[in-house]
């Protein structure tokens, strides 16, 4: 059995220790994330009860607050993640209302929308702000549909006449593209004809789409 419980227990407040910098604010993620795997890790191996509490506290709710004003936003970090269903943020991050700002969209690609929420977030929530994430998931559908588009470009066709599609799946062939010649770098020129390529070339775009943007976000 499982139970992932988000509570407020008026006895036992939220501990919220806030962290001091980019590093305590990465490490409480990498934490939070441990915590959600110890969690899901058992239930593989089989069986078990396992619970995940997520204390929160009435202000982060807006409770405290109501009809007095508007509760402040207080994110320690940005996260810029894909849309995709199965990688629901405070979750696997183990975090609950108000800490984290998070901006969604397929391919965690950086439009210009994206970009606008971060600088929005920096420029008006820049004291709580600590560290800026960027997450790419494993078996991401869009950067599929670009390894796809790349490996066989007749694919593309189904997507060119898409301009919104054309929007996640274009940004995302440069990252396809460099992880494609990373892997002939280190596999040979023969590797596009080897067994499994299609699946290592999606996971490698997936790491160097991530980077590629953190990098662009950095400058
Ligand atoms: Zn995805």
């Amino acid at each position: 059995m499982l139970d992932i419980i988000y509570r407020y227990d008026p006895a036992r407040p939220a501990e919220h220790p806030y962290p001091a910098d980019g590093a305590e604010a990465l490490r409480a993620l990498e934490q939070g994330n441990r915590e959600f795997a110890a969690l899901v890790d058992p239930l593989e191996a089989g069986g078990g009860h396992h619970t995940l509490l997520m204390p929160l506290d009435l202000e982060d709710l807006g409770v405290a607050t109501r009809g007095e004003s508007v509760l402040p936003q207080r994110p320690f970090a940005v996260v810029l993640g894909c849309s995709d269903a199965r990688v629901p943020t405070e979750m696997i991050f183990h975090q609950g209302c108000n800490d984290l700002f998070v901006i969604r969209v397929a391919g965690n690609v950086l439009g210009s929308e994206c970009l606008g929420s971060i600088d929005y977030a920096l420029h008006h929530l820049g004291e709580s702000i600590r560290l800026i994430v960027v997450l790419g998931h494993s078996g991401c559908g869009a950067v599929t549909a670009a390894v796809d588009a790349f490996l066989e470009p007749a694919n593309y066709l189904g997507v060119a006449s898409s301009h919104p599609l054309r929007a996640v799946v274009d940004r995302l062939l440069l990252p396809v593209r460099a992880a494609a010649q990373a892997l002939e770098a280190a596999h040979g020129a023969e590797v596009s004809r080897r067994a499994g390529y299609r699946r290592a070339l999606i996971e490698s775009s997936v790491a160097l789409n991530a980077a590629l943007t953190a990098a662009t976000l950095h400058q």
